[in-house]
């Protein structure tokens, strides 16, 4: 299409966006596992799950829009385009939640594209390609490890059988747990995986506080943040708490503590862009009158320059071992993710269609994990942020406002016709 043709085109579908309706949904969807606390517990593949994905499909089926799923229950709801054969344009994200999960993490992205494909309904508008709303399975990864698995799988850097066979903490697989998931919320077409996109958008929360405190209402993400995981064994010696003399000791929890702040001395930089997270600690035998003999913790370490990333991660293990203080150390990397640079041409047009809207925005690397960072590596891929109330999420205190919902769903709008 021509510009002059886009332009009204867009202008229209922009205009039919409905804040309220949009807000409206998120409230309905929130009842969903609603916790009483404000948030809720919509973990992968339970009946919660099921519900708000019967939900979703019901809204899609009252406009006519076809449903697709995939061998790992990833939903394509499609608005058809002219044109049969063209790539459609993808744009989604997840409605599963952690088990204290707040009303906007995911769902944002699942609603707005809904909203974007209704708004282009209302407007009359037709398009080339079709556009589809994706609802990717277990994005969260507090039920099922590991995160974003639907997309993974997707994406085919995760084995489809090795996903089925993933059990939960009581003992039920991601096999069974879908068959009842897709039962209560059936759906008939069924869809390949990696089928060709022209391209793919993530509207989320920000999920951090950078947007609130600078003001912007948008966060045009130029990639995701690389991630490495460790696991650090610390063995010393058990002794007796009262008689075994400083000089005797082999102390696993005083190693690990020094190993722990040296750590953080190596991940300190004045622009604070480094992330140094020591989530697990156990201490055995943890008894008071022992000298703890073993520590086992856990690094997460991010970065958003890859560098950066591989020089101060292929650090820890001798910094660990320098300060072993006589024990033996053990580091094992769990987990080496490299950061995703989202397509420049996907940030330039995002960006661009910001500054027609009048939306204060800026440029942003998305701290945590998405779906998008296994689309970015099947077709051209970007994500657009809105802010959420001091950063909090993952938390059911997660609050974002209905007008900036709306204002991430007309941008989210405007990309994808100007993709047609
Ligand atoms: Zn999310």
């Amino acid at each position: 299409m021509t510009l002059e043709r886009v332009a009204p085109a867009v202008a229209a579908a922009v205009a039919a966006v409905k804040e309220d309706r949009l807000w409206r949904r998120h409230l309905q969807i929130a009842e969903i596992g609603a916790t009483g606390r404000g948030g809720v517990n919509r973990q992968a593949l339970t009946p919660e799950d099921a519900e708000a994905r019967r939900r979703v499909l019901g809204w899609a089926a009252a406009r006519g829009f076809e449903a697709s799923v995939d061998p790992i229950g990833n939903l394509f709801i499609r608005r058809a385009g002219r044109s049969p054969t063209a790539r459609p344009i993808v744009s989604g994200s997840h409605l599963d939640t952690q088990p204290t999960g707040g009303n906007f993490d995911g769902v944002f992205g699942v609603l707005a594209a809904l909203e974007v494909l209704e708004a282009v309904d209302d407007a009359g508008v037709e398009t080339v390609h079709p556009l589809e709303l994706a609802i990717w399975t277990n994005e969260e990864g507090a039920r099922f490890q590991p995160t974003t698995m639907g997309s993974a799988v997707f994406a085919g850097a995760l084995a489809l059988a090795a996903a089925l066979a993933t059990v939960d903490a009581h003992g039920v697989g991601v096999e069974q747990a879908l068959a009842q998931t897709l039962k209560a919320a059936p759906v008939v077409n069924r869809r390949a995986f990696r089928f060709p996109m022209t391209a793919y958008l993530e509207a989320h929360i920000e999920q951090g506080p950078v947007l609130e405190a600078a003001g912007k209402t948008i966060g045009v993400v130029s990639g995701i943040q690389g991630l490495r995981w460790f696991r650090v064994e610390v063995t010393g010696e058990e002794a007796h708490a009262g008689t075994t003399p400083r000089a005797r000791r082999r102390d696993a929890l005083l190693a690990a503590v020094d190993m722990v702040r040296a750590l953080r001395d190596l991940m300190l930089d004045a622009t604070d862009t480094a992330r140094f997270t020591v989530g697990r600690f156990e201490v055995r035998p943890n008894s008071p009158n022992t000298v703890p003999g073993q520590v086992l913790f856990t690094i997460d370490f991010r970065h958003p320059d890859g560098t950066v990333l591989s020089r101060l991660g292929d650090e820890v293990a001798a910094v660990c071992r320098a300060h072993a203080g006589g024990c033996a150390v053990d580091v094992i990397e769990t987990l080496n993710s490299p950061p995703t640079e989202f397509d420049p041409r996907i940030c330039e047009l995002i960006q661009a269609a910001a500054a027609r809207q009048g939306l204060p925005h800026m440029r942003i690397v998305s701290g945590a994990t998405h779906d998008a960072k296994y689309m970015a590596g099947l077709c051209p891929t970007g994500m657009i942020f809105v802010p959420c109330e001091r950063g909090i999420s993952h938390n059911e205190g997660e609050r974002a406002s209905a007008a900036d919902l709306a204002a991430g769903a007309r941008l989210l709008a405007e990309v994808m016709l100007r993709l047609n």
